[in-house]
């Protein structure tokens, strides 16, 4: 029978001790495409490597094989955040709980996010009978308040708020501190350019920002993105979640120049980050 918890608040399991997940903090781009991807473009998401344990913000794709290729162990993911129910953040999540548990996974998993995703995952999963599932890991689940700058987690590692951002369904950014370095990060997740992201990002070292193109409604071009990182004054800015499908991506560093005196890169799958 699976345990599984539902809680507004923090709540703490016990994690079974692995070995050390990363010498030094890192960010893995596992994902860099907007809902489309193609053969080298998996959709957008990205794992946050700490020392003692690793968290994976939005779940898509082929979850295990691409943790396994950014080094990490069944057990070692201790944390999952995910940002909004779309599918191209979610529809790896029975995938994920589904292989881990073949996999042999024992240890809890504390998974993070608003009440309108939470909710949506369990009817998905309670869709694929997990309760049913023989020996299956703990659960908890852990509903975030729809308002800025609402405390996620903080363990060792990392110390990570969330701020409601605009998107055609309740969606969360993330500010992330790395309290071994003291870098700070902020991911836009999917949004119209807002103030709320500039309020997350405001004097980080880096915002990753969503570049899906210009819709007023849901998504921000990559000038727009290049005006946010302006406005909160971050020294770097990554694009994420652009078109690739039939289309070249050669002009969106450039655009987003075109408003962002910082540095501009373009995130690509299985780009890994110094967070110092
Ligand atoms: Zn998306
Ligand atoms: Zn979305």
């Amino acid at each position: 029978m699976a345990l599984r918890y539902l809680c507004a608040g923090r709540q703490e399991v016990a994690n079974i001790p692995s070995k050390t997940v990363s010498r030094v903090p890192g960010l893995v781009v596992l994902g860099s495409a907007n809902a489309v991807p193609d053969e080298s473009h998996e959709n957008s998401h990205l794992l946050l490597k700490g020392r003692q344990g690793a968290v994976l913000i939005d779940c898509t794709g082929r979850p295990l094989v691409n943790l396994k290729k950014a080094g990490l162990g069944v057990e070692q993911l201790t944390d999952l955040i995910l940002t909004h129910f779309h599918p191209d953040h979610i529809a790896g999540v029975p995938n994920l709980m589904m292989a881990s548990w073949l996999a042999g996974r024992k240890a809890s998993l504390r998974v993070y996010g608003l009440h309108h995703c939470l909710e949506r995952i369990e009817d998905l999963m309670t869709a694929f009978h997990w309760d049913e599932w023989t020996g299956f890991f703990p659960v908890a689940f852990h509903h975030i308040p729809e308002r800025e700058g609402m405390f996620v987690l903080d363990n060792e590692d990392f110390q990570i708020v969330a701020s409601p951002v605009r998107h055609y369904v309740p969606t969360i950014g993330l500010r992330v501190l790395v309290k071994e370095t003291g870098f700070t990060f902020a991911y836009s997740s999917d949004t119209v350019p807002c103030p709320e992201t500039v309020r997350l990002a405001q004097g980080a070292e880096l915002l990753i920002h969503e570049a899906s193109g210009d819709e007023p409604l849901g998504h921000s071009s990559a000038a727009q993105a290049g005006e946010i990182a302006q406005q909160a004054g971050v020294k770097r800015l990554g694009l994420i979640h652009y078109p690739v499908w039939n289309t070249g991506t050669e002009h969106l560093v450039s655009q987003a120049k075109s408003s962002f005196a910082g540095d501009v890169f373009l995130c690509q799958d299985f780009l890994d980050i110094p967070l110092t």
